[in-house]
């Protein structure tokens, strides 16, 4: 055989067996259960979309506010996954997550829908949450990532503090915005039992910040630089 076609033959095995690799491992990411929970490191980490369905959050010039909460949750779910960790997320689509049988009225959805995630918060005292929201204010000038904490549990702001050293380091390195503590009008951290935070991505009701919140390369950015901050978070946990 020549070398050339010994090249080719070796370059095609190594490509089959990547893709081989690849797929089995997103096969894996699809049928993932509760009861294979175990067999991943800790904290198993809940992604919470904020609202979707009927519910469709803040809302400026058509842009609505779950929508973008989706695509960064996404894509910080894959990235998590990648890295080895058991991801749930609330909601992978434009839904609203309430109970279909009892609730009826939209505000018992809206209350059902709430309950709902606050149940998956706490369906494991592993579990660590990150929610993500998008702001919105009357003064237009306002932008920047703000991320609130449960107070329930101590390792809250440990969470909330990691990722915002990531978002700041890695993409706002002009945001001052300090962390808050999620008093009870902020019901699912009011609720949660386990490290749990609010990442309010940006403001919609900042022109610029609405482009680049619906740009898909900052939403990447950003749902990277949350990731790092998780990942720096479980670091920092392990060590204590
Ligand atoms: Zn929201």
């Amino acid at each position: 055989m020549k070398l050339r076609t010994i090249y080719i033959i070796i370059l095609t095995v190594i490509l089959i067996s990547f893709c081989v690799i690849m797929y089995s491992a997103f096969s894996n990411i699809a049928v993932h259960t509760s009861s294979d929970e175990a067999a991943y490191p800790k904290p198993y980490i809940v992604i919470d979309a904020g609202h979707g369905g009927e519910d469709g959050g803040a809302q400026v010039d058509g842009v609505l506010e779950k929508d973008i909460n989706l695509n960064i949750s996404d894509k910080l779910a894959d990235m998590l996954r990648l890295c080895g960790y058991y991801v749930t997320e609330v909601r992978d689509d434009d839904i609203s997550v309430y109970d279909r049988s009892s609730a009826d009225t939209l505000r018992e959805k809206k209350v059902s829908d709430l309950n709902k995630r606050v149940q998956l918060f706490n369906s494991s005292a592993d579990n660590i949450v990150v929610s993500i929201h998008q702001n919105k204010f009357d003064n237009s000038a306002y932008s920047g990532t703000q991320i609130f904490y449960s107070v329930n549990n101590d390792k809250s702001s440990l969470l909330a503090e990691a990722i915002r050293r990531s978002v700041v380091g890695l993409i706002q390195s002009d945001n001052t915005r300090e962390l808050k503590p999620a008093g009870t009008d902020i019901f699912v951290l009011d609720k949660a039992a386990v490290p749990a935070v609010i990442v309010e991505c940006g403001f919609l009701s900042n022109n610029e910040e609405r482009s680049k919140l619906l740009d898909e390369n900052y939403q990447s950015d950003m749902a990277y630089s949350i990731a790092m901050g998780v990942l720096e978070y479980i670091e920092t946990v392990k060590q204590r």
